[in-house]
């Protein structure tokens, strides 16, 4: 279903009173054409009979006239611009901040170069066609509405004659402009897809080069952009079919004109020179009709980013605010996983009727093979995704019943990969927050071991990391997101062990600050190896999403189950 551009006004509304002043300014330059006219003509006038006195008045009121007139077009082009481009920007960031509100299995299901081209590309060809049509189609409208009235006036009958292949043209460009549609989804969708390659390929650049498969890369690239330019051209070539087509309707109807004329004048009900101002007429009707068919394709073209750009803003959160959710209020961090079973969207079951509590203070480690739903059950807790079936309870709180941010706020989340923000490292420590003391920044940096290493950086704790942190070492960028999370405070903690293994140095550094971390919050950590498992309370073991075991590492050994199993292949499954 094609989004209707009437989706905009809300967005173009704001703005209704720049947007009549430039209506003004446009009527003001319109106006100024044939007073321009009329001006030459007297002007022509006064030199013919040598009227020095004429020509000096007339000089006068022609330069304060072009002056108006060079106000009216920089009003009417500077706040013309103004308004579409304020449309684009309030568009922009509505659909940025809606983005972001959307679940994680929305991201899961996008590519991310095909997200921000929506964002970039699609948004400022809406942008274009905003601007055009208030710069262009409107002023062209009233042009047409004005030279058909005053045709109107001088001969009825063939106004209509002229009219008459209205209806076809009509036909015509709604037929084209199908087909442009058409072409143009499949562009936009093709570049989009080139997007995603390209943003997927340089993010990926070093497993590209690792197969030695730039060869593979280039092919799909090649595929994506010949495909593109099939559509581009498809697009262009209904275009250079329409034009004269158009023209052929318009053509018909100009002889029609002359047939209709001659027979009137020969029938003695039209004169010669009212015939010829007719005629002027019909060839003043030219401009605007071009332009307008120009605009109507364009705006059919764009009808794609269009749709691309609403397609993003229909898509609502699964996982939201219920309006009658309260802030969290300041929790103790006690846990508890109430026959919770979940299944992802896309139909794996993920956990069944889990059941688990967490005291606060306690820390707990998720033992159990790939896929058993150790992430799944983190994931959980800051409402990532909501469960089918069973509740979440923070300190005795259902946690559907709060607010999203009080929620977040309060659990904070170690992960296997840092993801480091192009910015300063400071700026990464104190993530989120727009201001902060770099105090604070430094003595969470020294819980986190990491001060040492981010003062020997040449700019210490302003030095800036690259897109992803490419110059700093895999235990540096944990001890970062260590830092991170004692920055936000939080009384619940979610680590997920990097699976990657750290030098023994890099390792016990890493290892210290988690346990710095851990004092005295509440820790769910997913144990990959068996470094994390020494410092828990409890250990969780999971398979097939059910809790199979639970106890301490001496019990659960003595006991001879599945975890002594894992235990004594020395967690090398895992
Ligand atoms: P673990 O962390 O123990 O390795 P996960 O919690 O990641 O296990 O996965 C549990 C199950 O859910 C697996 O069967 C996995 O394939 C599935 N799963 C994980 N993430 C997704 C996802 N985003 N969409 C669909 N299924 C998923």
């Amino acid at each position: 279903m094609a989004t209707s551009y009437t989706r905009l006004i809300p967005y173009v509304r704001p703005h209704r009173r720049t947007l009549t002043l430039a209506f003004l300014c446009t009527l003001g330059f319109v106006a100024s054409m044939p007073m321009l006219a009329y001006a030459i003509e007297r002007m022509a006038h006064f030199v013919g009979s040598g009227d020095l006195a004429g020509i000096s008045w007339l000089s006068g009121i022609a330069l304060v006239g072009f002056v108006g007139r060079g106000a009216c077009q920089y009003g009417q082009d500077a706040l013309m611009a103004k308004a579409s481009l304020r449309v684009v920007l309030s568009l922009r960031q509505h659909v940025f901040r809606h983005l972001q509100t959307l679940d994680l299995d929305y991201f899961a299901r996008s590519r991310t170069g095909d997200l921000s081209y929506r964002l970039t590309e699609d948004l400022d060809r809406v942008g274009e066609v905003v601007h055009k049509f208030f710069h262009q189609t409107v002023p062209d409208v009233l042009v047409l509405v004005a030279v058909l009235s005053y045709m109107l006036y001088l001969n009825v009958s063939l106004t209509l004659a002229t009219l008459a292949i209205a209806p076809l043209v009509g036909l015509a460009i709604g037929w084209f402009g199908e087909r442009l549609l058409t072409s143009s989804r499949r562009s936009q969708d093709r570049i989009a897809d080139l997007a995603a390659q390209l943003t997927e390929s340089l993010s990926g650049i070093q497993t590209v080069k690792a197969f030695a498969a730039e060869e593979y890369e280039s092919d799909r690239f090649n595929r994506f952009a010949r495909l593109n330019f099939q559509a581009r051209f498809q697009s262009e070539h209904v275009k250079s079919v329409q034009y004269p087509v158009v023209g052929f309707l318009y053509a018909l109807s100009v002889i029609a004109v002359f047939w209709l004329g001659g027979w009137q004048i020969r029938a003695g009900n039209l004169s010669g020179s009212e015939f010829v101002g007719f005629l002027a007429g019909v060839a003043l009707l030219i401009d605007p009709i071009v332009q307008l068919t120009d605009n109507v394709n364009h705006i059919r073209q764009t009808q794609a980013s269009l749709d691309r750009v609403f397609e993003l803003l229909d898509e609502t959160p699964r996982v939201r605010s219920l309006p009658t959710a309260k802030p969290l209020p300041d929790i103790r961090g006690k846990v508890q996983f109430d026959r919770v079973s979940f299944a992802y969207p896309s139909g794996a079951i993920a956990l069944q009727h889990v059941d688990l509590q967490v005291q606060p203070g306690e820390a707990i480690a998720l033992v159990g093979a790939s896929g058993a739903g150790k992430s799944t059950l983190v994931k959980l807790l800051p409402r990532f995704y909501d469960p089918q079936d069973g509740r979440i309870l923070i300190d005795g709180i259902d946690i559907q019943a709060v607010t999203l941010p009080s929620l977040r706020r309060q659990i904070g989340i170690v992960p296997q990969e840092t993801v480091l923000f192009s910015g300063t490292i400071a700026q990464n420590i104190a993530y989120g927050r727009a201001d902060f003391e770099l105090a604070e920044v430094e003595r969470a940096a020294k819980i986190a071991n990491a001060h040492e290493f981010v003062s020997r950086l040449p700019e210490g704790y302003l030095s800036v990391v690259g897109e992803r942190g490419v110059n700093l070492s895999g235990g540096q960028r944990q001890r970062i997101a260590i830092a991170r999370a004692v920055m936000l405070d939080p009384k619940i903690l979610i680590l997920d062990e990097a699976t990657s293994a750290l030098d023994a140095e890099s390792e016990a550094l890493v290892q210290e600050a988690l346990e710095r971390l851990m004092q005295g919050r509440t820790a769910i950590a997913i144990a990959h190896r068996l470094a994390t498992v020494r410092n828990v309370d409890r250990i969780v073991v999971l398979e097939k999403g059910a809790i199979v075991e639970v106890g301490s590492h001496e019990e659960l050994l003595a006991r001879g189950g599945r975890y002594a199993d894992y235990h004594a292949q020395q967690f090398s499954r895992w």
